[in-house]
């Protein structure tokens, strides 16, 4: 077993030499613009974004991947395409979106910057799981709703959102639904069609493919569906999204999407026995330690736990052999509490005192043990250290307690 373990996955993944492998032409020889029309070096680079386009229209359950697939460079910029896209081309008809509390800050961010703008947006809650209500979306449509925007699975606690009910409310109405879902491709399946969405997000480097490469999916309809251009320029992805299309990176998700495919069913599987695993040697090993997330409705490589009395940025440097996160890794900077954890209704004790476990296609079950191990000592040693865990342990009741300002 090699030192450090990796169990990070929801950050970011390794390329699958797989992967790799079909990329390194792309690189080199193949080195031509998917535009250039008068020569094969052209040619031979808009064949093998053409081949990725269907090959990741293929994972998602697209009809039309030449139509419907948008290369970009990431899920973020997908995220900001399908919001900003659909706010700017659609405002003539209303100005209000939905969305919730729990999302990437992708979605977040960009639904606060539309709001300086002028737009409004409902921010729905979650419920102790992280779940949204679909009852919920529903009575947050107004007349001038022009999207909803809920996530399909969680980054940080890895709820999976009812995304197909919530498409219902969606379609009586005639709104525009997207959904990132950055998080579920590759560890769960993903079909647009059963799920009802009009746009989703995806991101190559969360299943095994290279970071700075992603995809929108746009539904094909009748008639279009307008969305405003982010970057212009040449005409690029039918107008969408102008710049030179990254075409080995679109290789490599091309390449990553048919990996998930075919090793998705077994993968799975396999991945949720270790996560199980970690969770319940993690949870039975000490007291004061609970599973964020919802027990069955999440992905299946994702564990996040609250340690009571240990604060999460010490356990971390107590875990230095392996890659964890706590917080979401665009807030772990800050050592704010976790927004998605609080947003679960738990208080600050356990926000602040999260991790995240997300566990991949490297894993191991001798690393899983040796974890469960490193866990129960780290978690030991630090509430030897913790004044509360003592107070607690001597039967005192911390919420009695009348703290006095010195
Ligand atoms: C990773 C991630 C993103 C960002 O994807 P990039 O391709 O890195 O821009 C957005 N949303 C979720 C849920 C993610 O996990």
């Amino acid at each position: 077993m090699k030192l450090p373990i990796y169990m990070d996955y929801n950050a970011t993944t390794p390329i699958d030499r797989r992967v790799l492998e079909a990329m390194m032409p792309y690189l080199t020889e193949h080195f031509g613009h998917p535009s250039s029309r008068n020569h094969s070096f052209g040619w031979a680079a808009e064949a093998a974004v053409e081949q990725a386009r269907e090959q990741v229209a293929r994972l998602i359950n697209a009809q039309a991947p030449k139509h419907e697939i948008i290369f970009t460079s990431g899920a973020t910029e997908s995220d900001n395409l399908a919001i900003r896209g659909v706010a700017y081309a659609y405002k003539a008809r209303g100005n209000h979106i939905i969305t919730q509390k729990t999302e990437n800050k992708s979605v977040l961010d960009t639904c606060k910057a539309l709001q300086k703008e002028g737009f409004e947006v409902t921010c729905l809650d979650v419920d102790q799981y992280g779940m949204v209500d679909p009852e919920a979306v529903r009575a947050a449509i107004t007349g001038k709703t022009i999207l909803i925007t809920i996530q399909l699975a969680n980054h940080e606690i890895g709820t999976i959102q009812p995304i197909a009910d919530i498409a219902k409310a969606a379609q009586e109405k005639g709104i525009i639904l997207h959904s990132n879902a950055a998080q579920a491709v590759g560890k769960i399946p993903v079909d647009v069609q059963a799920l009802g969405v009009d746009l989703l997000s995806i991101s190559g480097h969360k299943f095994y493919g290279p970071k700075g490469i992603g995809a929108l999916y746009v539904r094909r309809k009748r008639p279009p569906l307008k969305l405003s251009p982010i970057i212009t320029g040449g005409g690029h992805e039918k107008g969408f999204r102008a710049g030179t299309i990254n075409v080995v990176g679109a290789v490599g998700m091309g390449r990553a999407a048919e990996l998930a495919l075919e090793l998705l069913p077994e993968e799975a599987l396999r991945i949720k026995a270790l996560r199980d695993r970690l969770e319940q040697g993690i949870v039975s090993s000490n007291e004061y330690i609970h599973v964020n997330g919802h027990p069955e409705k999440r992905i299946p490589n994702t564990t996040n736990i609250s340690f009571e009395y240990i604060e999460g940025e010490s356990f971390l440097m107590g875990m230095k052999e392996t890659a964890l996160s706590s917080g979401s890794p665009c807030t772990s900077a800050t050592l704010e509490p976790s927004y998605v954890i609080t947003a679960t209704g738990k208080g600050p004790e356990l926000a602040h005192t999260s991790v995240r476990f997300s566990l991949g296609r490297f894993n191991t079950e001798e690393e899983v043990d040796f974890v469960v191990e490193r866990v129960k000592q780290t978690v030991q040693r630090l509430r030897e250290f913790s004044p509360l865990y003592e107070m607690v342990k001597q039967g005192i009741d911390l919420s009695t307690i009348q703290w006095t300002e010195s």
